[in-house]
């Protein structure tokens, strides 16, 4: 693999970051420790630091040799999740019910590495913008950066992402020219009945048997609604209802997610999700609260800059390791909001075979450190291939 060699070389300082990163994860918005470390890496660089932007945000701003206006921001998250690591090495988690479960801190490390190559070497001509986000876990950042006037503040031509993908192999990387990962919306259904003996249920209505079929029911969604051919999930992943073996609830709470490429199917899932709530409460005799919650839009690689960042990772891990177009993910990702305001791309980094406890969100998980130095060459190669001398 033709990885920088001088980014090769600080593969152990960049483990080193990237376990420190690991110990200290913190969730959306609460990046305190994190865009510290992120901040005083970069000052220390000798790269300008601008934060507080989506609350936790970090942005680094490098210029290059010459006078070309031309800009381009690459963009790594920052957030763990809220979940307890089940790893005891010694750079587990030292925050209970905290763990950096989907690699943001290898995708922090991976962004410095470049930033410190990028600043020692300055072999381009240009302005790049080093963006770190917060909250990628649900909580929205890269759009709250957004609203924050990151696009205003620091005008770039293109923008780019990366995550690393456990169940593809380490030095293989999976680029889209389309769609790579879903729009992810929620619902949540209240179904309200009259609780009462559960003996005579018959004097009540119980809204248990309405939840059932309707759980039931949503489950035809995309076997009978949605074309054979378009990808969608229907996912009830709430279902909380009763307290006693001798009483019928008054009140059934059922939520879940719904998961789509295309704004059309998108729109067919929150019909159909909503009418056949409203009709099955109405069917059972319950009252209804129906609340649709919109989430990340689908994340959508702009052609050219698929093209270009397929090259450009080709020239580190080859071209015959580049995988087009795997199958799209079901997951969701906030880089969706940038992708809709800028032309960009975002690929997958291999990060080894698919097996039990190494994937993405396992309480077992840990960031596959063999990828960093492709990741941050990869970072590097673009910049100076998008911004050439
Ligand atoms: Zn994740
Ligand atoms: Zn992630």
């Amino acid at each position: 693999m033709a990885v920088i060699n001088s980014i090769a070389d600080r593969q152990g300082e960049m483990r080193g970051w990237r376990h420190l990163l690991h110990q200290h994860p913190e969730t959306s918005y609460e990046e305190i420790w994190t865009s510290d470390f992120i901040a005083e890496k970069l000052t220390s660089f000798g790269i300008e630091v601008h934060r507080g932007m989506g609350k936790t945000g970090v942005v680094g701003v490098l210029r290059g040799t010459g006078d070309s206006d031309t800009a381009i921001g690459l963009r790594a998250d920052m957030d763990g999740l809220p979940m307890q690591e089940m790893n005891s090495f010694a750079h587990k988690s030292e925050t209970p019910g905290r763990m950096h479960a989907c690699g943001h801190d290898g995708h922090c490390t991976m962004l410095l590495g470049a930033a410190q190559y990028l600043a020692e070497t300055r072999n381009f001509d240009g302005t790049v913008y080093f963006i770190f986000q917060p909250a990628e876990e649900g909580g929205g950042g890269g759009e709250a950066m957004i609203k924050d006037g990151l696009f205003e503040q620091f005008q770039m031509r293109t923008v780019w992402g990366m995550h690393n993908w456990p169940g593809m192999d380490v030095g293989k990387v999976g680029v889209h020219h389309g769609a790579c990962m879903a729009a992810a919306d929620m619902f949540e259904i209240q179904l309200t009945g009259v609780g009462g003996h559960a003996a005579m249920p018959h004097m009540g209505v119980d809204p248990i048997p309405c939840g059932a079929a309707l759980v039931q029911s949503l489950q035809t969604i995309v076997s009978r609604r949605v074309p054979a051919m378009q990808p969608a999930v229907v996912s009830v992943t709430i279902f909380e209802s009763g307290s006693a073996f001798n009483v019928t609830p008054d009140v059934v709470r059922l939520g879940g997610t719904a998961r789509s490429f295309c704004p059309e199917i998108r729109s067919l899932l929150q019909t159909a999700i909503q009418d056949l709530a409203e009709n099955t409460a109405r069917a059972y005799g319950c009252a209804i609260d129906f609340d649709w919650r919109p989430g990340y839009p689908p994340t959508v690689n702009h052609a050219d800059e698929a093209n270009r960042a397929a090259a450009i990772a080709g020239s580190i891990v080859g071209a015959d390791n580049i995988l087009t177009n795997p199958d799209p993910s079901m997951g969701a990702e906030d880089f969706a909001f940038m992708l809709q305001e800028k032309p960009g791309a975002y690929i997958w980094l291999g990060a080894g075979p698919a097996k039990k406890g190494a994937m993405l969100h396992n309480t077992k998980y840990d960031f596959n450190d063999e990828v960093l130095a492709t990741g941050a060459s990869y970072w590097a190669r673009l910049v100076e291939s998008e911004l050439p001398k």
